[in-house]
């Protein structure tokens, strides 16, 4: 018998969004051998908030999991970018015509929640191997059959090498594999210095029950923004109202002189306090009541655009090919994104032949790059535009905030800014892929 384009042999590196969400697209297809390799011992995730945008939401809801993320999130309503220093409002923009026009409600919600709800879908297929506590290293064949020697973390555990139809690296900002698919292509994109960090931190309902300005926010369906020169702050409520997530984004001084593969680390509150000195005494009030050691501070690293996301079997998914600042809030929501075309282009092979399969992933890029790598652009350019400084491209931006309250405009915060929500959420990457793959794949 013919070998099925679902008897193909898929490998995902990584257990991350876009490693989960590319696994169960392709289960979800009919795809019988998935076997995805994760570094860490288990999904551990970083608690922290995250925003659960429609277009994310909409893939989620094709792959059956959403049900179960939406029922812990929290519905956003409304959003309020403010001064931080005063507290002042620049921009009050209401959400609640979203769900009407992208048959979503912009949500919220905990990271965990949305990991497990992916991970406990995977699990509902037999055909997704997991492997905890394997390190994929030293991919030495890209096609016809990549391969890579796996190094188990247990002590003890010889490394064995692993072969495939198709790899898919979802290994993060510090893939592995997108640095030797460019080395083989003699191509040089090094990871780019963004000099900005970010705190994330979460205040609980019942450390701030006698506090009732921030019970208020707590309470609320708002996203706040506080902004002020190089430096902001987001906040949230999540999991039913009882977490108040917090993410910051400052100059990075931390990390300036840490290696390259320094990404986190713990963060101190007396530090994280200095750096917003300048805010109003809310937000002080709000920052002070994070517990001493349950401040975590990124380094927040992007690259320029590469090349290429594939080379012959292998595709680069997620924040291994596109990381981004996180101000447009989509770095998730594009790994997602990601993992849905995977399973949509692979589920349409005529074949299995290596030249199918590479042409198939290069119809997945094509689908995909452009859009993510302007929404990379677009969230540097929205950080700029929040962390102006005194000068006239403030007072300019400040004119497009009151014209905003008068009623006409767009909102330097992009993120909130209708045209640009037009842009992100009403864009259907599986209806994309799979009404364009035809075409497209005649011609590559
Ligand atoms: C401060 C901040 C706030 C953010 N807020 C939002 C938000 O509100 N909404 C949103 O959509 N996005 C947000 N993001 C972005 C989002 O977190 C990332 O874009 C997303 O997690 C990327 O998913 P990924 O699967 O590509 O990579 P990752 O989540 O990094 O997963 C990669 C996985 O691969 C594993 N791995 C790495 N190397 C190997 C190896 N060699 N072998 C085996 N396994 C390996 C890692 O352990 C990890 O589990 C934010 C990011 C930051 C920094």
């Amino acid at each position: 018998m013919t070998k099925q384009p679902q008897d193909l042999q898929i490998v995902i590196l990584g257990a991350g969004m876009g490693g989960l969400t590319s696994a169960l697209a392709l289960a979800q297809q009919g795809f019988k051998n998935i076997d995805i390799y994760e570094n860490a011992s288990d999904l551990g995730f970083v608690g922290a908030g995250i925003q659960l945008a429609p277009n994310m939401a909409r893939v989620l809801d094709g792959l059956g999991v959403w049900k179960g993320i939406e029922a812990e999130a929290v519905n956003i309503e409304d959003t309020s970018v403010r001064e931080g220093a005063t507290d002042k409002e620049h921009a009050y923009v209401d959400l609640r015509y979203i769900e009407k026009t992208y048959g979503y409600k912009h949500m919220v919600g905990h990271r965990a929640s949305l990991a497990n709800g992916l991970y406990e879908g995977c699990k509902k297929h037999s055909s997704i191997k997991f492997h905890f506590g394997i390190n994929a290293d030293n991919v030495d064949s890209f096609g016809p059959r990549p391969s890579f020697t796996a190094k188990p973390r247990a002590e003890g555990a010889d490394p064995f090498k692993v072969e495939c139809d198709v790899l898919l690296a979802a290994d993060g900002i510090k893939s592995v594999t997108r640095v030797e698919m460019l080395k083989r292509l003699g191509v040089d994109v090094g990871v780019k210095d963004t000099q900005q960090a970010a705190y994330r931190i979460m205040i609980h309902k019942d450390q701030i029950k006698d506090d009732p300005e921030l019970l208020a926010l707590i309470n609320s369906n708002r996203v706040t923004r506080w902004i002020g020169a190089k430096r902001h702050i987001i906040a949230y409520a999540v999991s039913n109202n009882t977490i108040y997530n917090i993410s910051t984004t400052q100059p990075d001084t931390n990390f300036a002189a840490a290696t390259n593969a320094t990404y986190t680390t713990k963060g101190s509150k007396p530090a994280m306090m200095g750096v917003f000195s300048d805010f109003c005494p809310m937000v002080q009030r709000m920052l002070n009541y994070v517990p001493e050691g349950e401040v975590c501070e990124w380094k927040l690293r992007v690259h320029d655009p590469l090349p290429t996301w594939v080379h012959d079997s292998v595709a680069l998914v997620g924040d291994a090919c596109h990381p981004t600042l996180p101000h447009l809030a989509q770095g998730a929501a594009q790994a997602i994104e990601d993992g849905a075309v995977i399973g949509v282009v692979l589920s349409k092979l005529p074949d299995t032949t290596p030249e199918s399969i590479n042409k198939a992933l290069r119809v997945y890029e094509k689908v995909r790059k452009s859009r993510a790598e302007a929404l990379v652009e677009m969230a540097t350019a929205s950080g700029r535009a929040l962390h102006l400084g005194e000068g006239a491209a403030k007072e300019e931006r400040d004119k497009q905030f009151a014209a905003l309250r008068a009623g006409k405009g767009p909102v330097p915060d992009k993120w909130a800014d209708a045209d640009v929500q037009r842009e992100i959420y009403g864009f259907d990457c599986t209806k994309v892929a799979a009404d364009n793959f035809n075409e497209y794949f005649s011609h590559m």
